[in-house]
């Protein structure tokens, strides 16, 4: 069941069509006409391939007694003959007695709602979750931190924190503050390790990209120096999941400055 539900949460599997009911010349028509459109078949969800398929269809006799997780995971539940279980709140009841037509139109209908309503990130979920990415490469032992620029909805540069390029990273050792683990804001005159919306904002320097009226989505608040650097390199709107313990005097200066700056937190 986990591997299920992992599967479902990678985005690997993007609808899973549960048909339970008694065989019957009505449920294998039913199932090869969604083979035909691309849902692969399996019989449990131990079948579930790893590393294709975006539709599945599962077919089953009765419902197993944990429906109710095969519900949570994904599965849209379609019963063909009389409900066993009344309680179960089915996405689709059709009868024995429908015509085939009749059936394979309802279904049909069923599964382009599914499709076309399987939801999307906003574009700050996606920024968002790509800085999170971003943050995962950090090499730094107090903190991941991740952050990306984006002109016209498009990415022009990321970062992460960590020890500048060519020296030793932080977590083997690179930076002393970070290693002798400093009390959070103590000693930051000492720390080695960039920030990532500094190394962002470099990097777009590197490739000879400009920022000028980029936004700045960072998985953190940016300190005060990061702060002055986003206000000069022409970026206009920073947008952060979670705040720094110390930002006032950042807010100050974004406000005086005229940069936008709000929270967006990931769930
Ligand atoms: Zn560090
Ligand atoms: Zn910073």
């Amino acid at each position: 069941m986990d591997r299920f539900g992992v599967e479902l949460g990678k985005g690997i599997c993007r609808m899973i069509i549960g048909l339970f009911g008694e065989d019957s010349p009505l449920i294998l028509a039913l199932q090869n006409d969604l083979n035909e459109k691309g849902f692969g078949a399996c019989r449990s969800t131990q079948d579930l391939p790893r590393d294709q398929s975006q539709h599945l269809v599962f077919r089953k006799r009765r419902l197993p007694p944990d429906w109710e997780s095969l519900r949570e995971a994904g599965m849209v539940l379609v019963c063909i003959g009389e409900p066993v279980e009344p309680a179960v709140p089915f996405d689709l009841v059709l009868s024995p007695r429908q015509s085939e037509v009749e059936a394979l139109a309802n279904l049909n209908r069923l599964v382009r709602q599914k499709l076309t309503g399987s939801p999307r990130p906003s574009w700050d979920e996606y920024f968002m979750r790509i800085a999170q990415v971003a943050s995962m490469r950090s090499n730094c032992i107090k903190r991941k931190v991740g952050a990306v620029v984006v002109k016209d909805r498009r990415i022009v540069s990321t970062g992460y924190n960590g020890t500048p390029r060519g020296t030793r990273n932080c977590n083997e050792g690179g930076c002393p503050r970070c290693s002798g683990l400093a009390a959070s804001g103590t000693r930051l005159d000492e720390c080695l390790c960039s920030h990532a919306e500094e190394n962002a904002i470099t990097q777009a320097a590197y490739h000879g990209t400009s920022v000028k009226d980029g936004c700045l989505y960072s998985t953190f608040s940016p300190c005060l120096m990061c702060a002055k650097m986003v206000i000069n390199s022409g970026i206009t709107e920073v947008v952060f999941n979670m705040g720094y313990p110390l930002n006032d005097s950042t807010f100050q200066l974004f406000e005086e400055a005229g940069i936008a700056i709000r929270e967006y937190r990931l769930i």
